[in-house]
């Protein structure tokens, strides 16, 4: 059955334009045309879209999904109400390492997802994780991490650095160098945060961005915390480096004061900066040196509502993010005038759809795309609430934050998978999306 979106304001060529939006039964965009009512003998679903942005759903390249206690069903039941159409899975260490691994975390995903997703190669953390991963290329999968805070040997970066040349596959790293962290003293409120200073991450991005430029390795920098680092970005870009990185909400919109008041829902590594480390971020990703915004969802654990906070030493690490992500920044875009809706619309989709090589299917509102959509309603109020009922959202920074945008529909090729009130998706209606084979 086709579907007529009619009555919206619909991001594309990069505005905002008037138009209604034709969606075949295989879930495509069939037509953008003017805005007039449906025709007499239409006889498929149409939805009126009177007063909402119809935007690109997001993409977000870096979120666990499937590890502790989130899993596929719950972490994309969060991305489907928060506006998230495409997760990337960040797979738990050693787990997506040649095809055989690769193909059994694909099928498990089928079964499971009510959004599309892909597949991060790795963790890698010995050196013969390195053998079959030009394998995971033919099968779509655009990347390969490395997490440094598993002290990884030097030489270890180094066959990494050259195992993404010789490949093709961009490795992504968490950049910080253990070395440099200290021991927490928990006593002092801030002491998680003096344990983990950005020369961690600065050291570290400077190594692998050298070793990257050597080698002529495609690299990417994970969740950005410190403006320094985005100062050593901009410079390698400068140089030619195939560099590209990402920040997440909790960077942008938290700092460091946050230990003192949300403590234990604010552990994560790397920690929250300065204020003024999070001004160079938001001038980093207008400025596209900064390349988009991830999620970096993580449960640790299932909070248990109802009992006390726990003290910060036994907080689970890892911050959920899939509901808030989008929403978040569309109200500081919209209501806080950051960025602005164009630049927006790019970090969140159309960027990240290069980055994985899905550009071709996903990003962006055009005839021939995935009819992967959010309608946003610009105006409203509602406050972010311990919900707790799709990804166990009581781990939040930002509970009772009152925010004036609100995800009233995701469609993932034009199935509505959340109707502004409950997902509507059965599980497995998510596909395996890979990158497209040049
Ligand atoms: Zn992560």
């Amino acid at each position: 059955m086709k579907t007529l979106v009619r009555n919206g304001q619909v991001w594309t060529e990069n505005e905002l334009r008037n138009v209604d939006l034709l969606i075949s039964s295989l879930g495509k965009i069939e037509a953008i045309q003017d805005s007039g009512d449906a025709p007499q003998d239409f006889r498929g679903e149409i939805i009126d879209a009177d007063g909402l942005l119809i935007l690109p759903g997001a993409i977000d390249i870096h979120a666990h999904i499937q590890d502790a206690a989130e899993t596929f069903y719950g972490g994309t039941c969060a991305a489907a109400r928060g506006g998230v159409t495409t997760v990337i899975d960040m797979p738990p260490f050693q787990t997506v390492i040649n095809h055989k691994t690769l193909m059994k975390r694909k099928a498990w995903g089928e079964q499971e997802c009510v959004t599309d997703f892909g597949l991060t190669g790795g963790i890698v953390i010995d050196f013969s994780d390195l053998d079959h991963l030009d394998e995971l290329v033919a099968a779509g999968v655009a990347q390969f991490k490395i997490f440094m805070l598993m002290n990884p040997p030097v030489k270890l970066l180094w066959e990494a650095v050259k195992k993404a040349a010789e490949t093709g596959l961009r490795l992504t790293v968490h950049m910080e160098e253990p070395v440099c962290l200290g021991e927490v003293n928990w006593d002092d409120p801030l002491g998680f945060v003096k344990a983990n200073p950005p020369a961690a991450e600065n050291v570290a991005v400077a190594q692998l961005l050298e070793m990257a430029r050597a080698a002529g390795a495609p690299i990417h920098v994970c969740h950005v915390s410190s403006g320094r680092t985005a100062e050593l970005i901009d410079s390698h870009k400068a140089w030619g480096t195939s560099v590209t990185a990402e920040t997440a909400p909790q960077y942008l919109l938290l700092n460091e004061e946050a230990y003192l008041e949300q403590g234990d829902r604010v552990i994560a590594t790397p920690v929250l900066r300065k204020r003024e480390d999070s001004e160079m971020l938001w001038q980093a990703l207008q400025d596209g040196t900064i390349d988009c915004v991830i999620t970096d969802h993580f449960l640790g654990a299932l909070p248990n509502p109802g009992k006390p906070r726990p003290a910060l030493k036994d907080a689970e690490p890892g911050i959920a993010g899939l509901e808030t992500a989008y929403p978040l920044m569309l109200d500081a875009v919209l209501h806080g005038g950051r960025l602005g809706l164009s630049r927006l619309v790019e970090i969140m989709a159309a960027r990240p759809a290069q980055l994985m090589k899905i550009d071709d299917r996903k990003g962006r509102i055009a005839v021939g795309m995935d009819a992967d959509l959010v309608f946003i309603d610009p105006d409203t109020s509602w406050k972010i609430a311990d919900l707790g009922e799709n990804s166990r959202i009581s781990t939040l920074p930002y509970e009772g934050w009152v925010l004036h945008t609100y995800n009233r529909r995701t469609m993932v090729r034009g199935k509505t998978v959340w109707d502004g009130e409950k997902i509507l998706a059965e599980r497995g209606w998510g596909r395996y999306c890979g990158a497209k084979i040049i």
